[in-house]
């Protein structure tokens, strides 16, 4: 960590810049030259009851051999967050795990003091990777259901909000049967 920057009514900003060794050109394999650095701002997870922002001192490099098209790379790090994120990597797993109970997207937004659409992308992202990875979930359908429910109306005309349940009617709903009795 470099430092925080602390303002009065700004979010804590908390500047780091990461320690690992240089890496190779991942085109050519040769040494990269250092090419100074950028400061990316991620929404971070709130710190003492404050918002929190991320100023990530990006480094960046340059290959130096000119047959070689790697040009002035931007050093990336999936742990602390994903390319072109907008919100830190731990920042967006809280927000997808708020969203899956069923906490409203602009409340979660106003907690971490930004605005909705990036939340709303982080939570698309990370949800959809859970989607991906929990292939377990869906099995041989054997006959499909559909199930419409009123949610709750919505918005000044009090607009109908139906959700849409597709259903395996065909297989015993073994997920929700108590278990056998020895
Ligand atoms: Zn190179």
């Amino acid at each position: 960590m470099l430092g925080v920057g602390d303002e009065d009514g700004a979010p804590l900003g908390v500047h780091i810049r990461r320690t690992a060794p240089r890496p190779d050109c991942e085109r050519c394999g040769g040494l990269l030259w250092s090419d100074g650095e950028r400061e990316v701002e991620l929404v971070d997870l709130p710190a003492f009851g404050r918002p929190v922002r991320l100023v990530w001192h990006k480094r960046r490099w340059r290959c130096p051999q000119p047959r070689c098209s790697a040009g002035t790379v931007t050093e990336q790090d999936p742990e602390i967050a994903p390319p072109r994120g907008k919100l830190t990597a731990r920042a967006g797993r809280w927000a997808t795990r708020q969203a899956g109970r069923a906490r409203p997207v602009d409340e979660v937004a106003a907690e971490l003091g930004c605005s909705w659409h990036p939340v709303n992308a982080s939570v698309r992202r990370w949800g959809s990777a859970l989607l991906e990875a929990d292939t377990a979930r869906i099995s041989e359908v054997e006959a499909l259901g559909l199930d419409e429910t009123l949610m709750g109306r919505r918005g000044r005309f009090r607009a109908k909000s139906w959700s849409t349940s597709i259903v395996d009617v065909g297989r015993p709903a073994a997920r929700h049967s108590p278990p056998p009795h020895r």
